[in-house]
């Protein structure tokens, strides 16, 4: 079980059998169980999952998912991603993830602090020695970044933090920042369109899809549908975007928003658009949805939305994809600007933070194209083959291998 395909990247990659199993098995795996009082009658009794995957080139990162779906072999996945995209950005971390399973909607504010607070009890060696400092994914937000810093103490210890809790202006809406920038060096670079114009489709109107969609929008582009998980909105004239989000932001959700005609989740992904930005979950490209895509370019806002199958069937239809370990690095490369800062007690304004993030990408964005034309081969594997062997020369200059 591997989140990319070694095989393909062995080609391209001096792997030994000892390398690739080093890459393959994650340093530190645990189920710890998550014991928490949430009031008079209610006690949780759940589980969490901490991987460290890979510290050849830092101390692991990455993000908390809360979900009552998250399981092992979903951390595990998630932790590779992140070795590889700090690799690919050239951001000296390693990867790691943490999963904790509870549905977040069904805690009180009282119940996710006591959550947290317990998360840190559990997890105060890896947390304390600095070995894996966590930052929000899915189900997780700067509050609750600001309850493991009022445990540790320690402000390097967690990033994605509320700017007024020793946090990184910026952070928040970091991901969807790079996503922007992704989505307009893939049109530049292959569609040779500038994203004024260009029409979005978003699916996802958490974190990462609605800044995603802010940052088109204000760029000029024509957001023309987002999702959630209650459904989605289509209107070919464009969406109000800023309306949208204080709508999600006041209801929780984009139930009952107006300015688009109703639409699934499924006919989103088919719609024909310049760019689709799957930014919520992974699996949705599947080779059931992949052959109705009718984007052009694909921004992968979300970790793994594309399974290897429909990787292919897309890849035959030229439709572009954009991978996730490039796409969606906007925030762990904020998040590192965050952790410096707390190191050092500088303070970064957050048009530095956006300044970064879009050099970043697009520095990187170049190199992967680079790759990719000279190898013949996609984005994807242009850019697993530069962040595989980042992290191959790390082992290597450490003595690992
Ligand atoms: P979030 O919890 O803020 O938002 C998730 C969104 O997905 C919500 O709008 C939710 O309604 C929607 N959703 C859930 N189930 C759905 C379904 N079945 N169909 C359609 N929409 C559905 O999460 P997020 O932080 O925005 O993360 C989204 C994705 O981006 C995840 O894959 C995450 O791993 C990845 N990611 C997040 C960050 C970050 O900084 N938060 C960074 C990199 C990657």
């Amino acid at each position: 079980m591997a989140s990319i395909d070694f095989d393909v990247i062995g080609r391209h990659v001096d792997l030994s059998d000892t390398t690739r199993r080093m890459l393959t098995r994650p340093e530190k795996q645990v189920m710890l169980n998550l014991s928490v009082r949430l009031g008079n009658d209610e006690v949780l009794i759940t589980d969490c999952y901490v991987v460290l995957q890979n510290s050849a080139r830092g101390p692991a990162k990455g993000g908390i998912r809360v979900s009552n779906a998250v399981t092992l072999e979903e951390t595990r996945d998630l932790a590779e991603r992140m070795v590889w995209k700090t690799a690919l950005v050239r951001i000296p971390f390693g990867g790691g993830k943490s999963g904790i399973r509870v549905d977040p909607a069904a805690l009180s504010i009282h119940g996710r602090v006591a959550v947290f607070k317990e998360y840190v009890h559990i997890l105060q060696g890896e947390l304390l020695s600095g070995e894996y400092i966590p930052e929000p994914d899915m189900g997780s937000g700067p509050s609750e970044m600001a309850v493991i810093y009022g445990e540790t103490h320690m402000l390097e210890s967690v990033t994605g933090k509320p700017p007024r809790v020793g946090g990184l202006p910026g952070r928040h809406e970091a991901t969807g920042r790079g996503v922007a920038a992704a989505a307009r060096e893939g049109l530049a670079t292959r569609l040779k369109q500038d994203v004024a114009g260009a029409t979005v489709a978003v699916q996802g109107f958490g974190n990462v899809g609605s800044h995603a969609a802010l940052f088109l929008h204000e760029a000029g582009a024509r957001v023309v549908a987002v999702s959630d998980v209650t459904g989605g909105l289509h209107n070919q004239a464009g969406l109000d975007v800023p309306a949208l989000m204080r709508h999600a932001a006041e209801t929780g959700s984009l139930e009952g928003a107006d300015g688009g005609d109703a639409i699934s989740n499924t006919d989103l992904l088919a719609l024909p658009v310049d760019v689709l930005a799957p930014c919520a979950l992974e699996n949705v490209l599947t080779a059931d949805t992949a052959p109705a895509v009718r984007a052009k370019l694909i921004v992968e806002g979300a970790n793994g939305p594309t399974t290897p199958e429909a990787d292919r069937l897309l890849d035959d239809g030229e439709v572009v994809v954009v991978p996730d370990i490039l796409a969606n690095a906007g925030g762990v490369i904020a998040s590192y600007i965050e952790w410096r800062s707390a190191k050092s007690g500088s303070i970064t304004k957050k048009a530095d933070v956006y300044a970064d993030i879009e050099r970043i990408i697009a520095d990187t964005f170049t190199e992967v194209e680079a790759l990719a034309r000279d190898r013949a081969v996609s984005l994807r594997t242009a850019a697993e083959v530069l962040a595989v062997t980042e992290v191959v020369e790390a082992m290597r200059e450490r003595g690992w291998t």
